[in-house]
């Protein structure tokens, strides 16, 4: 008779407040309708952020930026974390502000999507983990540039 094992929870490596937080999963459709205003008429300090930008904490606006959605997905059976291929069908680069935004595809489907209550704006948001660092990008979200969802073409 073997003796159950009870299995202590894996300790955790940091992670976003969102785990705790469970968000809406968001559309193309829906992520579309946050971003009512163009990226350009943000007047706060994301302003630059059209392409991928780092971010650090003491930058990011939190009081006027709130956790609406994600466009994270659950991990396909098999796989043990989303993808890192990127979406760049007109040959964009992964900085580009005109890249794609194709929930499917790498950076999107690590971002949690924020609503900028200052100018009616979208903001993604995902972390990057380095070997010995984190960093918070985000890029302002151009609802031209999103991708409906029955044309991005996962797997
Ligand atoms: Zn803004």
């Amino acid at each position: 008779m073997d003796t159950p094992v009870l299995n202590p929870p894996a300790p955790r490596q940091p992670h976003s407040l969102m785990d705790d937080h469970p968000l809406p999963e968001f559309t193309a459709d829906e992520l579309r309708r946050c971003a009512s205003s163009k990226p350009s008429a943000c007047t706060c300090s994301l302003k630059a952020c059209l392409g991928w930008e780092s971010v650090s904490n003491d930058r990011w606006p939190a009081q006027q930026l709130q956790a609406v959605g994600t466009l994270r997905r659950p991990v396909p059976h098999g796989e043990t974390e989303a993808t890192f291929e990127e979406f760049h069908p007109h040959g964009t680069r992964y900085e580009s502000p005109e890249a794609p935004i194709a929930r499917a595809f790498f950076p999107f489907n690590r971002c949690d999507v924020y609503a900028c209550g200052q100018c009616g704006c979208a903001v993604l948001r995902y972390t990057e983990y380095g070997g010995y660092y984190i960093d918070p990008r985000a890029r302002l979200v151009d609802a031209q540039w999103v991708v409906p969802d029955q044309d991005d073409t996962a797997g």
